[in-house]
């Protein structure tokens, strides 16, 4: 039949996440989800795909995601020229302006989800690849600057990660990364011999980029050039250090890295990244900071902005490294019958018990008892019941335990009254999950 069919596979850098291993994700997602509550973050979901125009006007054209790393293409049906989300910071923007979501109050929101990037594939650096994105937007800081790390710091202790450290700088406003601006292209022409192609091609569209570099041989004249801090004015630096200040306060240690600029143009004042050397290559978790320009670039009345994003798959990664989390049972009860009226009697329990709270897993398809049985013990079931002709007879259902915390049993099989089995299957599972 599938002659001359070539088969499918998936799209390069884009994964399956795979059945036997979806547990870790939810792990992570529901302590997440008990994170962002705890901070009183509401969930916000927007497109996948946004026009074009969003990312190229809201990342900025002289970047490495607009520049090379966008999905783009024509909808064939209209000719619009569309975009596949890579990152959410821009459409929640949008989403803001749109709906009006700040007109009598600011706005703590996040999202979770698929983000895209044509990049080349490693550990860690995917073509789709999933974000936490945190916003606070309305907010003028420093305070919800300090909140916002204090909360990213808050996750690492529930995750029980240790090896993450916080690099933070201050990007001060456009007059002043102007007056850098100057100085830092007279450096670059000076040095211009060993700028790389991007470097050359930034030189004069996006100085600020050129020293993110991550090319080794550069990094003594992007370590020699002018700072960009050193250019702030004095309302810029109090920003900085009262945000300094609420985390020395709160005990959390980070270090000052002038060349950070991270890779948005929209940025200003607060930029942070945490850090890791537990990943190989691909070195930052998290990375956030203030957009104070971008509500009004977007076309919105213009208001103060910050957020962060983190790479879950980077983020489970150094979790798993750090903890072991274990694949929760698939069932409490596995139902093995065998005859007709076995079979309409162990479908017609399994809704029972589900009423009662356990989850359950019904037999489906033929197979002899051993065969089941045997399945039981693949799903690393605690309890088996066993219906057949007999016990349909005599109306006690056989009840096996198979494990208690676990490790697998010899437990003898007991009668039990179908008119019992509910309670008793739940005491059971109690005892059997202690
Ligand atoms: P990098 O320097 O590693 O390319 P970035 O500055 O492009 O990161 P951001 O745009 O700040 O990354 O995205 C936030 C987070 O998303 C990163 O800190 C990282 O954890 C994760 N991330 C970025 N690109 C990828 C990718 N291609 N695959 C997996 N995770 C990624
Ligand atoms: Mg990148």
């Amino acid at each position: 039949m599938a002659e001359g069919f070539k088969k499918v596979s998936a799209v390069r850098g884009m994964n399956d996440l795979l059945p036997d291993l979806s547990y870790q994700w939810e792990a992570l997602e529901e302590v997440l989800h008990r994170w962002l509550h705890l901070y009183g973050y509401k969930n916000m979901r927007i497109p996948i795909l946004e026009h074009t125009r969003l990312f190229t006007r809201g990342i900025g054209e002289v970047t490495d995601i607009v520049e090379k790393e966008m999905y783009t293409f024509t909808d064939s049906l209209n000719g619009d020229s569309l975009t596949l989300r890579p990152e959410f910071t821009a459409g929640i923007v949008r989403s803001v302006i749109e709906n009006n979501l700040l007109y009598d109050r600011p706005q703590r929101v996040y999202s979770i989800g698929p983000v895209f990037r044509h990049e080349r594939p490693q550990r860690g650096r995917y073509r789709q690849f999933h974000q936490l994105d945190v916003e606070g937007l309305g907010f003028a800081g420093p305070d919800i600057d300090a909140e916002m790390i204090l909360m990213t710091a808050r996750l690492w202790k529930m995750l029980g990660l240790t090896d993450v450290s916080l690099e933070l700088n201050s990007l001060g406003q456009l007059s002043e990364r102007q007056a850098h601006r100057a100085a830092l292209i007279t450096h670059l022409e000076k040095h211009r011999d060993v700028l790389d192609e991007d470097g050359q091609r930034r030189l004069y569209s996006n100085p600020l980029r050129v020293l993110d570099t991550k090319n080794p041989a550069m990094q003594e004249m992007a370590d020699a050039a002018p700072k960009l801090f050193d250019f702030l004015g004095d309302e810029s630096r109090a920003h900085f250090e009262t945000l300094c200040g609420h985390l020395d306060a709160a005990g959390i240690a980070y270090k000052l890295n002038p060349r950070m600029v991270r890779g948005l143009d929209y940025y200003n004042l607060t930029v942070f990244e945490w850090v890791t050397d537990k990943l190989g290559a691909q070195a930052t978790i998290c990375g956030g900071g203030r957009y104070d320009d971008l509500i009004g670039l977007l076309g919105g009345k213009p208001a103060p902005a910050i957020g962060f994003a983190i790479g879950l798959e980077r983020l489970l990664d150094l979790w798993l490294q750090s903890q072991e989390v274990s694949a929760p049972a698939q069932c409490d009860v596995y139902v093995v019958h065998q005859g007709e009226a076995a079979g309409r009697f162990a479908l017609q329990l399994g809704e029972e018990l589900r009423d009662a709270g356990l989850n359950v897993l019904v037999h489906a398809g033929s197979g002899s008892f051993k065969v089941q049985m045997r399945r039981a013990d693949f799903y690393q079931a605690p309890i088996a019941v066993i219906l057949g002709d007999s016990e349909m007879t005599s109306q006690q259902a056989g009840v096996k335990v198979l494990r208690r915390d676990g490790q697998a049993v010899q437990g003898e099989q007991l009668d039990v009254a179908f008119d019992q089995l509910t309670n008793y299957l739940k005491d059971a599972t109690a005892q059997t999950e202690e």
